[in-house]
């Protein structure tokens, strides 16, 4: 099945500020781990979901994957509960999530940068190592894009690694090549255990992992 994911608007970008609002911010291989897991357990404790002690082992190993350090990622702090959330939940069951980013492309001092501003998902397939939709969940998951008002563009994708840290797997690479291959196309990897959220990118066949910002009310 293809899924047509960008559209044909992907456009002019917005000339715009960036969200000077920052409650985080995580640059790879600057920042430190530990300021990772203080935000994601801030999070976990405002969204009243408790700790996970599912750990599940899984086959999915980390690709090669090279670093960028300029910032051109902003996520609303209300998409990254909802993405904390359901990848908590499913945690906690035992299985994995999966869900759309949507937001927008702008342009700030000729450069360009992605805004989360929320996200979709449907029903999916899920064990504690795989992940799909299921073949029934895409009109759902186009209607509730529909539903959407303001002109979005479908970032990229988002999923969990429950208790396997926050990575690009082969298997991962396979699904950003072939549903989310524009270059300002990106995957957020959370793992709900761990304690880790991480986003990457795939160019020229590589994996690298970018920096992000939440911004927002607290
Ligand atoms: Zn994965």
């Amino acid at each position: 099945m293809t899924i047509k994911i960008t559209g044909e608007k992907v456009k002019n970008r917005e000339e715009r500020k960036p969200p000077e609002s920052i409650l985080f911010r995580y640059i790879p291989g600057k920042s430190s781990t530990s300021s990772m897991q203080n935000f994601m357990s801030w999070r976990m404790e405002k969204l009243g979901t408790g700790k996970i002690e599912n750990k599940m082992p899984s086959d999915e190993r980390e690709v090669k994957t090279f670093h960028d350090k300029e910032l051109n990622l902003y996520i609303e702090m209300a998409a990254i509960d909802d993405i904390i959330m359901h990848c908590s939940l499913m945690a906690e069951k035992g299985l994995e999530a999966l869900g759309f980013l949507v937001g927008n492309l702008y342009r700030w001092k000729k450069k360009g940068y992605e805004v989360v501003h929320e996200t979709v998902t449907g029903e999916l397939e899920s064990t504690a190592v795989s992940v799909k939709f299921r073949r029934d969940a895409f009109e759902n998951l186009f209607d509730k894009l529909d539903e959407i008002e303001y002109d979005y563009v479908l970032i990229g994708w988002y999923h969990s690694h429950p208790g396997y840290t926050s990575f690009m797997s082969s298997i991962d690479m396979e699904t950003q090549r072939r549903m989310f291959n524009r270059e300002f196309h990106v995957s957020i990897v959370v793992d709900p255990i761990n304690l880790e959220l991480k986003t990457f990118r795939v160019s020229n066949e590589k994996c690298i992992e970018i920096p992000y910002a939440v911004f927002g009310e607290k």
